[in-house]
């Protein structure tokens, strides 16, 4: 089943669970405006390709449409629809007033050179120009692309409409207009709900076992500080493979690791410049990303790419708890198992949502010419995840459901009442 039909199907149930007007279903399950691209690139040895790019707006109900623009080889115009609605429920989730937009290139990046990737990115942002801007579209970083990719889409989107317009993309470097805090704050937004998941538990952050796919900005930033709050980071994988460590990693040096490697699963060899044990005598060992997330743990974060749990594998799955950090890191077929395995999962809407909140954050400071010190972002965005948090449990015990239905339930709830005001249903 493709991500989209999947992020469909989930809209749906959740629509039953609250006896949803059908009007307001139909609706938002159908993205606005679909944008696709041919994008010329002059390569390094003079040869013209073409790329193919995509946008896809779906609902600006709420606000300009916002979310994230990814660099991949298997991007997919069904996928970037599915990221693209999961936005309009995210943003509706963290109660921000934007609405639900995703792009993406089909590229393996790491086969371009930077000046290629620059010529690409500033060839995409004029063939989306007539579609995007400060008030109608507002593209972020996601996989693979960064804050330099920003600002060349700001700088190209800038020339092209004559005038500095700095609001147009979020996650940009602090020289260029950036927010303090915005790096991690999808790994951050996800460790204030995970605290709030777990405050009855009355397991001390020592004790707690955590399991992280994907060692990228989300994963890495929430590894980091995981481990500066005292939780055992035990496992880290990246597209390469992973490394467990009994005794707990490293995370510190576990990040130095892999920029100078390229990849964590390099990192184990003792004794070597990269030594990775905590305790002497606790020594590490590569595992594949199969083993990583049947790990026995108590916390499993999903922060690389979708479809990583499936119905294969969630039988095998030992954590008590799974934050999703990552878009769609489970298909239908997991969720279902997981949760009638009991396994609590905190749903990535919800999850990863301090990315966009700080996104947000960092739109106004650019509208404003203002810009707030960290601990004034840090507190702002604790307060939203907080309270998200308590809307979406509220709502799962309301209906006696999952966080993730409580999630979309949250959602609906407040696009409904905007399609309603507006008269569109
Ligand atoms: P990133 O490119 O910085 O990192 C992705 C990481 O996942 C890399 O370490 C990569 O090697 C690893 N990876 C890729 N395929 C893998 C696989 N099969 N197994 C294990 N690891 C694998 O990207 P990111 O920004 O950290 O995004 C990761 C996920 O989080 C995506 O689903 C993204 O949509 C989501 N997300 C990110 C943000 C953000 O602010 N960065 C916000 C919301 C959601």
């Amino acid at each position: 089943m493709s991500f989209f039909q999947n992020t469909l199907d989930l809209i749906e149930k959740a629509a039953d669970i609250m006896k949803l007007d059908g009007d307001v279903q139909t609706m938002i399950s159908h993205p606005n405006r679909i944008i696709q691209v041919s994008i010329p690139v002059k390569m390094d040895n003079g040869q013209t390709r073409i790329f193919e790019g995509f946008r896809v707006q779906h609902s600006n109900l709420r606000g300009p449409y916002k979310g994230g623009i990814r660099y991949h080889q298997d991007v997919n115009m069904e996928e970037v629809k599915a990221l693209a609605t999961l936005m309009t429920f995210k943003c509706a989730v963290v109660d921000i007033p934007l609405g639900g937009g995703k792009g993406g290139i089909i590229v393996n990046p790491k086969e371009l050179s930077n000046a290629e990737l620059e010529r690409m990115t500033r060839a995409y942002t004029a063939q989306i120009a007539p579609f995007i801007g400060p008030d109608i579209d507002i593209p972020a970083p996601d996989v693979n692309t960064d804050g330099q990719i920003m600002t060349w889409i700001a700088d190209e989107y800038s020339r092209i409409k004559q005038r500095p317009a700095l609001g147009v993309v979020t996650g940009k470097p602090l020289f260029f207009g950036g927010s303090l805090g915005r790096n991690r704050a999808t790994a951050q937004g996800g460790v204030f709900v995970l605290k709030e998941a777990t405050k009855d538990l009355g397991k001390k952050p020592e004790d707690t076992r955590v399991v992280i796919q994907g060692f990228g900005n989300a994963g890495a930033h929430a590894a980091e500080i995981l481990e500066s709050e005292g939780y055992r980071v035990v496992a880290v994988s990246d597209s390469k493979g992973g490394i467990y460590c009994h005794e707990g990693i490293h995370v510190v040096r576990a990040i130095k690791c892999k920029e100078e490697t390229g990849s964590v699963h390099e990192c184990t060899v003792v004794g070597k410049k990269f030594d990775y044990h905590v305790e002497e005598g606790a020594v590490c060992e590569r595992i594949t990303n199969e083993q990583l997330l049947e790990l026995e743990c108590d916390i499993l974060i999903l922060s690389a790419l979708e479809n990583q749990v499936t119905g294969k594998n969630a039988h095998q799955v030992k954590a008590k708890l799974i934050l999703e950090l990552a878009n769609g890191p489970l298909d239908a077929e997991a969720d279902t198992i997981l949760a009638e395995r009991g396994v609590t999962v905190i749903p990535d809407i919800l999850a990863n949502a301090g990315g966009v909140t700080v996104s947000y954050f960092e739109w106004v400071q650019n509208q404003m010419n203002y810009y707030w010190p960290e601990d004034e972002v840090h507190e702002r965005l604790q307060k939203i995840m907080v309270q998200s948090w308590e809307h979406v449990k509220a709502a799962s015990d309301k209906y006696s459901t999952t966080l993730r239905m409580g999630a979309f339930i949250t959602a609906f709830e407040r696009l409904a009442e905007v399609m309603k005001a507006r008269s569109i249903v």
